[in-house]
């Protein structure tokens, strides 16, 4: 249970952040949902009895404003969830230097903005729990998505040294990343969406046919790890990884 707790998911208003948001806030959690999409943010925050704040993840002064405001209507921050992000394809062929860096920008430096402007509040309260959503293209390589890969590996590993120096300094604050399989959210329904039928469904079936478990993850299946990482049963985990994948890695 997460009662009383204060927590924040970015890209809270969709897909895997608005199921996080959901189930934090029925186990006790006051939840705040930080995202670009305001109208949709809205609604789901007031669908759950949360908050809703206007965050762009690449802004080091939205973050600033967050906090603030964070700290003003709950009095302090216990949960961050990190999870805020886009995908696109490209190859080593098709990929731009442009869009790499906005990639870069939103997935892996919107993590590290997040991490820096959390822990100071989260420290003056006692601590609490970061989580840092990558992917299992952070575990293994997408050819068709060389920028999303290295984004999502850079998660990985940089929630390992922050983990470190959250620990090294006595914050309090543990840090862990999620690496999720192929999850259906607006997010893939875009991307597929984007393709012929017939393309898109080869897709689905190879996407199912690569997931031991027979079936594409449901946001859920993701939320409720998210909040046994935000609760005080994984208080010995920092610096780890839970893939969360239906065995897509296990091979
Ligand atoms: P989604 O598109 O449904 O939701 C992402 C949310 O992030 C959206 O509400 C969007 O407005 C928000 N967002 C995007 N850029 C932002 C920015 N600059 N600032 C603030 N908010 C921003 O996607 P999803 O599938 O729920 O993905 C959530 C996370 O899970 C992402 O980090 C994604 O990479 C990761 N993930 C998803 C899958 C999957 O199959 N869906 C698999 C592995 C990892």
């Amino acid at each position: 249970m997460l009662t009383d707790k204060v927590a924040l998911v970015t890209g809270g208003a969709s897909g895997i952040g608005a199921a996080a948001a959901t189930i934090m806030a029925k186990q006790g959690a006051r939840v705040f949902i930080g995202d670009l999409q305001e109208d949709l943010g809205r609604t789901q925050a007031a669908d759950i009895g949360g908050a809703f704040v206007r965050l762009d993840v690449t802004s080091p002064d939205d973050w600033a404003a967050c906090m603030a405001e964070v700290e003003d209507q709950a009095g302090g921050l216990d949960i961050l969830i990190n999870n805020a992000g886009i995908a696109a394809g490209g190859t080593l062929e098709t990929e731009t230097l442009e869009r790499f860096n906005r990639m870069l920008a939103i997935n892996l430096a919107g993590v590290f903005l997040g991490c820096q402007a959390a822990v100071p509040l989260m420290s003056k309260c006692g601590g609490g729990s970061i989580i840092n959503v990558s992917s299992v293209f952070g575990q293994v390589a997408d050819q068709f998505s060389i920028a999303y890969s290295a984004t999502k590996g850079g998660v990985r590993t940089m929630t390992k040294a922050i983990a470190l120096d959250c620990a090294d300094r006595k914050t309090g604050v543990r840090v862990n990343s999620i690496h999720p399989g192929f999850v259906s959210t607006p997010m893939v329904a875009s991307a597929t969406g984007a393709m012929p039928d017939d393309v898109a469904d080869a897709y689905g079936a190879r996407t199912v046919g690569q997931t031991p478990m027979g079936r594409i993850g449901e946001p859920d299946d993701i939320a409720e790890v998210m909040a046994f990482l935000a609760s005080d049963a994984s208080r010995y985990m920092t610096g780890s990884e839970i893939v969360v994948d239906g065995g897509f890695t296990a091979r």
